[in-house]
């Protein structure tokens, strides 16, 4: 196997950390060198298809990827590298259970200890920028397994801020680092609503800032652009990423 090729894992166990939150830990010998350490680590997840246990995935080949002929494609979903511990052979991903009941969401439920997935080499260019005068990170539930490792990595020191909008009280989780955190609850509003006009209230810090930012498209859209125009933030310190579509 060529490092680029999916690797393929298996179901240690799964928690439920909040009532719509499941993380599912992984292992297995295609484990071993994943590059899983650092801030917001993104990978691609290949899922079986009915009928499949294991899902199939493309052998790196110098001619780009190369499919199982004759087997069903996988669906590909991306997530987010919550917990890699190369010691115990363990890798964490974070599942919201949301509402559009999508195949990534409804596998994470059912997952069972030995349930196969493939995970590809992690990406994502974020490192927090040493010379920022105050941090900014926002986020939905979905970007929440993200923002730990973000805030994680912050230099302790700087103020942080995080506004982070979950549906109710049950979905706040403990998170690490200093940051002064702003949960902002949805109840029965449209998603990204609520987030959006908590940060277009929000008091910040002087100077020069650096954002992270994550969640449901259109509202990451829209607050990237009130960081630019209306908070002066430099556009290379502002971090935006579309998660998911409400539709
Ligand atoms: C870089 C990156 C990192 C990500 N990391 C994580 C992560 O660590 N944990 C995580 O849970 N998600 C994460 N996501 C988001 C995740 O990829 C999407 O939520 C994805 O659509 C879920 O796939 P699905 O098969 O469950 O649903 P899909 O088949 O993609 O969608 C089915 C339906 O559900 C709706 N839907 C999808 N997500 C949500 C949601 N959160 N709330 C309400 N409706 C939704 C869609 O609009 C659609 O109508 C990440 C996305 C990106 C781009």
């Amino acid at each position: 196997m060529t490092t680029t090729a999916p690797r393929l894992l298996q179901v240690r166990r799964s928690v439920r950390i909040t009532p719509r939150m499941v993380r599912v830990t992984l292992h297995g010998d295609e484990l071993a060198g994943f590059p899983g350490e650092g801030p917001d680590r993104r990978i691609k997840m290949f899922f079986p298809v009915a009928g499949q246990e294991r899902p199939a995935v493309p052998r790196a080949t110098s001619g780009g990827p190369l499919w199982p002929p004759g087997e069903a494609r996988p669906t590909i979903r991306t997530y987010t590298v919550r917990r890699f511990d190369a010691g115990a052979g363990e890798l964490d991903v974070d599942f919201v259970l949301h509402h559009g009941h999508g195949p990534a969401a409804a596998w994470a439920r059912d997952a069972e200890p030995g349930a196969w997935v493939g995970v590809s080499e992690p990406g994502g260019r974020y490192e927090p920028d040493g010379a920022a005068q105050h941090h900014l990170v926002i986020g939905d539930e979905t970007a929440l397994p993200a923002v730990a490792t973000v805030l994680d990595a912050l230099p302790r020191g700087v103020p942080a801020h995080a506004y982070l909008e979950v549906e109710d009280a049950g979905e706040e989780q403990e998170l690490p680092g200093n940051a002064e955190i702003h949960w902002v609850h949805r109840g029965d509003r449209p998603p990204g609503e609520p987030l959006a006009e908590a940060v277009r209230a929000a008091e910040l810090p002087r100077g020069r800032g650096q954002a992270w930012l994550s969640g449901e498209s259109g509202c990451v859209k829209d607050l990237r652009l009130h960081l630019l125009g209306e908070r002066g933030f430099d556009r290379r310190a502002v971090y935006a990423t579309g998660y998911w579509r409400a539709r």
